[in-house]
């Protein structure tokens, strides 16, 4: 059996719910249904950032706030051929509530009516995401939760039930972060042990590059959960970041398809060790599985003669960075020199820490670059296969491209070059080249 999971664009007007109804009834094992709240459209925005208006709207001008967003989801049943007036009762409740209601309320009604108006096009069950989800204050309680949406899925055949949000002990509302439906997916998949967690969405899958950038970039058919880890911090954003846990823990692998493409293979992310062991067989061939990057990090350059030697100066140097509360990337380093890399920050901030770092450890000289890009090359065929950063490096190279870092994890999973942000495309595009990905 399979969960699947529904994003806003597959459910923003009454054609594109008709095609998702297909998209379900073409699968009998298409069971347990996680929807999205109505994404844009030609003529109007998200409805969860309409909700977000109507939360910052004054209390009594909430109702009148409200109103576009009745209209869109009353627009949406009649195109669905829905009882007329279906949603009535909801609305009128949600109307009574707003003067006084909290945020997470408010913003969550975009799903909640979402998977109301599902379940009666496809005759499922409802089944509120405040029944499955558990938060305990504001954070997700994850083995209570499990418990409490298998032993509630269980007496289910088939549900309709909105992502995003669930409930904290007492019942009030509490929302994931943006995307969170994508989690709500996959709480549900491991819930009612899913063969598969099929996430729809309005994109073919993850691709071997941008596309923006490498206009022949291909989608990924076999991803494991570990290159998408690598792929997802280097901003390849299909998917949201936390979305994979409760399937990973439960080694169910995710499926990433177009609604609106049925005839795309989509991507799978499948468990890592399952992947090794030969259970999953790519398409392609290749060392390289993708390549993505992000510009505009900052990467201090730190010289001492006889750093190696001097015990602790690392550590000195990062608790700098950790006293001012600056994440770090990568630390490549050389005998008497080291390299950190973190995301740009503010002037001052950068000031602080370079103060910071000169009492601390007193540095012969520093020197901060404020435009690198970090591009990381991401593959498990890569492991124990010589060769692979020499080609990368060589092929940056004869595309007159400067090489300002090259760090290469343990994992041999994926290996990070940093260049400057104006050769940031060029590199991507040589890259691209030399791996034929
Ligand atoms: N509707 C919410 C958002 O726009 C959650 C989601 O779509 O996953 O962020």
């Amino acid at each position: 059996m399979k969960a699947v999971k529904f994003g806003g664009t597959s459910m923003s007007t009454a054609d594109s719910i008709n095609i998702v109804k297909t998209v379900i009834e073409s699968d009998s094992e298409r069971r347990y249904v996680v929807v999205s709240a109505p994404g844009k459209t030609d003529t109007s925005g998200k409805v969860t950032d309409m909700l977000i208006g109507v939360f910052n709207a004054a209390p009594s001008a909430r109702a009148a706030a409200f109103a576009p967003v009745r209209v869109r989801f009353e627009n949406i049943c009649a195109g669905l051929g829905l009882e007329r007036g279906i949603l009535d009762g909801e609305f009128n409740d949600i109307e009574v509530r707003l003067p006084n209601a909290g945020y997470d309320y408010i913003v969550s009604r975009g799903e909640y009516l979402c998977a109301k108006m599902l379940a009666a096009l496809l005759h499922y069950d409802f089944v509120d995401a405040t029944e499955l989800v558990r938060f305990s204050g504001r954070t997700y309680d994850d083995a209570y939760t499990n418990v409490l949406c298998r032993a509630e899925l269980e007496k289910h055949s088939d549900a309709v039930i909105p992502g995003f949000y669930g409930a904290d002990a007492s019942g009030n509302i509490v929302t994931f972060s943006r995307g969170g439906s994508d989690v709500s997916g996959a709480i549900v998949a491991r819930a009612v042990n899913a063969e598969i967690y099929e996430n729809f969405t309005d994109v073919d899958g993850f691709m071997t590059c941008d596309p923006r950038i490498v206009p022949h970039a291909t989608t990924i058919d076999v991803l494991t959960y570990k290159e998408l880890r690598e792929l997802a911090y280097m901003g390849a954003n299909v998917l949201h970041p936390e979305s994979i846990f409760p399937v990973r823990k439960a080694n169910i692998p995710i499926h990433i398809l177009n609604t609106f493409n049925r005839n795309a293979v989509g991507t799978k992310i499948v468990p890592t060790e399952q992947f090794l062991n030969g259970q999953y067989d790519r398409a392609k061939k290749m060392p390289i599985t993708a390549i993505a990057g992000k510009k505009h990090f900052f990467s201090l350059y730190i010289d001492k003669s006889m750093m190696n030697a001097e015990i602790g100066f690392v550590r000195r140097v990062l608790s700098c960075f950790e006293k001012l509360n600056i994440a770090i990337e990568h630390i490549p380093s050389g005998i008497d020199s080291m390299n950190v890399v973190f995301s740009a920050v503010e002037r001052p901030l950068v000031d602080a820490l370079l103060k910071s770092i000169e009492n601390e450890v007193k540095p012969d000289s520093m020197h901060i670059a404020t435009d690198v890009a970090l591009i990381a090359i991401v593959g498990h065929g890569m492991k124990d296969r010589p060769g692979t950063a020499a080609r990368a490096i060589t092929r940056l190279s004869n595309a007159g491209i400067n090489l300002r870092m090259i760090d290469q994890g343990a994992s041999e999973l994926n290996i990070i070059l940093g260049v400057s942000d104006d050769d940031f495309d060029r590199a991507l595009v040589a890259l691209n080249g030399e791996f034929e990905i």
